[in-house]
């Protein structure tokens, strides 16, 4: 039995952030597999580095593939880099696995979650009554894969993105039982411990995997000579300081003589 942690990449920029999350799995000593679907436009000296970091690099390329779904979904260049993350599901050598966003990082062990059935998430902060599609369970299935592709071609996603497709799809995760919901710890928005930060005060130890929701990432932050992180664009950055901070310190810890 395989199971595997699996995360996207479909650009040079976002591989910095699958490269952190990587080896913050290795840092808390995962038992389970590493991969990450990539597509074209990642360039040769990153796919490198991600070869590296990763046990399974895989390249996900709609257009050289011959099923009916993705001929159909050729027609929908729109939906793009939304629907490459519904490739994850035809990663069928793995028996179970648990997508991540390359905007997570984990900081305590969560192999527990291969306990968990599909779809297993958390609610989402903004909308609770939808789970956030940065951290799931799931099961490779090419079955699986087929249904949600149709279902992106004939509903399509109502915020764009793969979290407005994945939770039509997945229409029953609300009202499903307790296994299917992820406790808000395994997906941290960075944004939301800053909103509420007593509750942050009080349980913030026991986060596991923190979530840097939002356009202004991690590795968008400036540093100091130090390597203290700070803000310096006039779009206020939205996550706390001392997440990005933790973010950076693994980045230091594996990268600093080798920056990617
Ligand atoms: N992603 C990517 N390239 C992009 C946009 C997104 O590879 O140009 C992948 C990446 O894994 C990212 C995920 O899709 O973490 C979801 O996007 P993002 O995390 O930016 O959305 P948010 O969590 O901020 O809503
Ligand atoms: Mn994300």
């Amino acid at each position: 039995m395989s199971e595997a942690f699996v995360t996207l990449v479909t650009n040079d920029g976002y591989a910095l952030g699958a490269l952190v999350l990587a080896k913050s799995l290795r840092d808390v000593n995962t038992t389970r597999k590493i991969a990450v679907l990539i597509t074209n436009e990642v360039s040769e000296p990153t796919r490198n580095r991600l070869r590296e970091a990763f046990d399974v690099v895989s390249l996900v390329n709609e257009l050289n593939t011959h099923d009916a779904a993705n001929l159909a979904l050729l027609g929908r260049p729109e939906l793009g880099v939304t629907l490459t993350k519904i490739y994850a599901w035809k990663l069928t050598q793995f028996t179970k696995c648990v997508f991540l966003d390359a905007d997570t990082l984990v900081v305590q062990n969560v192999d527990e979650l291969f306990d968990r059935p599909e779809i297993a998430a958390a609610p989402d902060v903004g909308w609770p009554d939808c789970f956030n599609s940065g951290v799931f369970v799931f099961v490779p299935s090419a079955a699986t894969f087929e249904k949600l592709a149709e279902h992106a071609v004939s509903t399509g996603s109502f915020d764009g993105g793969d979290q407005g497709l994945l939770n039509t799809f997945f229409d029953y995760w609300p009202t499903a039982g307790p296994e299917h919901r992820l406790s808000f710890l395994y997906n941290m928005n960075a944004n939301q411990s800053y909103s509420y930060k007593p509750a942050f005060q009080k349980y913030g130890h026991l986060v596991k995997i923190i979530h840097f929701i939002g356009q202004f990432k991690p590795w968008h932050w400036a540093r100091t000579s130090s390597g203290r992180v700070y803000a310096q664009t006039q779009e206020a950055p939205t996550h706390s300081e001392f997440h990005v901070q933790q973010w950076w310190n693994v980045f230091d810890r594996h990268y600093s003589t080798s920056a990617p």
